[in-house]
């Protein structure tokens, strides 16, 4: 399915071997525990991936930049009574699914849909606190540190954002981040955000209460089981009445101030704009599920009904130009992806399905410039794939290999399609790294198993046998036409008595696919 990321495994053996780890006091619990990541990694790591894993999580929600503003300002008023001091930074995501997500360093984000389904500022300050507590109490970094994301791996990338065809596909280092963001913490370490959380609301002063009746919401819209909720937040925070009792028995702990505040009125003025064209968000929901359904044409009127809305969001014609590439329309899909990359230039989707009709429709310079700058946002097998066939249309085949190689890691049909690309390539140039031969005798000849480690049928191998014999090399070549998972070959050389195994050398010369 999905390969471990190969940059931790190491990096985790080196900080040991090195003695690089220890104790350490967690900054929010005072709790001495063991740190071998240390904070100027954790930070680097959230920076190298807060961009790749914003592209990943629906990319940035830019039609109201008053709205990200405000959501920095409440995040900056609670990191700045928070029990460590990172460079903290808060985006929204543009997004339906109503979830949240901290990576190290104190990179935090929100997306749309939850913003949409709170009542308060006090309500944010609790989504807010909590994710700044995962990121202050190092939750990610100890995770990696147990290296339960290697085993996260495939759990991560099937609950990548709902609403991309590619994301399922992430490829290279921005794995990391897509396991990072879409991880589940457990029980205690979200209790442990809650309590902080609280703590920090009251310290920013808002009123804490805020915090159990938004875990009231969830356990209510989670109840109703809405679509999306299920998917979204409640997978990485599932809802429950214990998180409901457990806050009210912190808040209740509190010594509550008199100037606390909910910022309700402060809250619907920010959320007005969103509110005011939030139907044109249903609709392009909408179209999503028809798109799934394959109703292409229903999906298209969602679409256009969702522009007629919200003409700002580039959001809405970049889908309408994935409906049209699906619907093998690619003039049309192009001029779509142009009308949304006028809008946003920062969204891998739109360049990813311009680069995918513009190789559809023979511009392959084009297509390949689109194609480097979508991976450039955020690396995908998609991309990968069609640039190494670009590759081979050219005639070269290094490029093309690398490029299938670094797609064949990915899961499903693309995967298997790219490995096999890849082997088509490597193979005949590296035959001995896929067969095996083993020298053996049988009825006083000199023979040998061949065994196909590729996992596909492999044609045309050539074998040569070289032995000792009197002295004297002598040679034969061997060929087989298939060669399926084993298969014995005879090199018709009779050995002498005094013969060893010592004295003989298979080399594999070639084979293909
Ligand atoms: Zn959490």
């Amino acid at each position: 399915m999905v390969t471990t990321p190969v940059i931790l495994k190491p990096l985790v053996l080196l900080w040991v071997l090195l003695g690089v780890w220890g104790c350490a006091t967690n900054p929010v619990t005072g709790k001495s525990e063991l740190s071998f990541i240390s904070e100027s990694t954790e930070i680097s790591i959230g920076e190298q991936q807060y961009l790749t894993s914003q592209q990943s999580q629906g990319g940035k929600y830019l039609v109201d930049q008053n709205l990200n503003d405000y959501v920095s300002e409440v995040g900056n008023r609670l990191a700045a009574v928070s029990d460590r001091a990172l460079p903290y930074e808060f985006v929204v995501l543009n997004e339906s699914t109503p979830n949240a997500w901290a990576l190290p360093g104190g990179k935090i984000a929100v997306n749309r849909g939850l913003l949409l389904a709170l009542n308060n500022e006090a309500e944010l300050a609790a989504v807010l606190g909590h994710e700044i507590v995962h990121s202050a109490a190092r939750h990610g970094a100890q995770a990696m540190q147990r290296g339960t994301l290697l085993q996260g791996a495939i759990l991560a990338t099937s609950i990548a954002a709902k609403d991309s065809e590619f994301s399922n596909y992430i490829v290279g280092a921005a794995e990391l981040g897509s396991q990072l963001v879409s991880l589940r913490y457990g029980r205690e370490k979200e209790l442990e955000s809650d309590a902080h959380g609280i703590k920090y609301m009251l310290r920013a002063g808002y009123d804490p209460h805020a915090a159990i009746t938004l875990q009231e919401t969830f356990v209510a819209m989670s109840d109703a089981k809405k679509t999306g909720w299920l998917e979204g937040l409640f997978s990485s925070h599932p809802p429950s009445v214990e998180r409901v009792n457990a806050n009210r028995q912190s808040v209740s702990a509190l010594e509550i101030r008199h100037d606390i505040e909910t910022g309700q009125q402060r809250y619907a003025q920010h959320l007005a704009y969103l509110r005011s064209v939030e139907s044109a968000y249903v609709s392009y929901d909408r179209a999503q599920f028809l798109i799934e359904e394959q109703e292409f044409a229903s999906a298209l009127k969602a679409l256009q009904h969702a522009q007629d809305i919200e003409p700002k969001e580039a959001r809405f014609y970049g889908t309408m130009g994935d409906v049209y590439r699906l619907q093998l329309q690619h003039r049309k899909a192009k001029t779509a992806y142009d009308q949304a990359l006028a809008l946003d230039e920062n969204f891998y989707e739109y360049y990813l399905g311009r680069g995918l009709s513009n190789a559809k429709l023979g511009n392959a310079a084009a297509a390949k410039s689109d194609l480097s700058k979508s991976n450039e946002l955020l690396p995908t097998a998609v991309a990968m794939s069609e640039l190494g066939t670009l590759a081979l249309t050219e005639r070269k085949k290094g490029v093309a290999k690398q490029y299938f190689k670094a797609a064949m890691n990915a899961g499903g049909d693309l995967g298997r399609k790219a490995r096999f690309e890849y082997l088509k390539l490597d193979l005949p140039e590296n035959p001995s790294n896929y067969i095996l031969a083993q020298a053996k005798i049988s009825n006083g000849h000199l023979g040998a198993n061949l065994i196909n480690k590729s996992g596909l049928t492999i044609a045309q191998v050539s074998v040569r046998f070289t032995a000792l014999s009197n002295g004297k090399l002598v040679s034969r070549t061997v060929k087989i036409n298939q060669l399926q998972r084993s298969a014995s070959v005879n090199s018709g050389w009779q050995v002498p008595d005094n013969f060893s195994f010592e004295d003989v050398s298979l080399t594999v010369l070639s084979a293909r696919l």
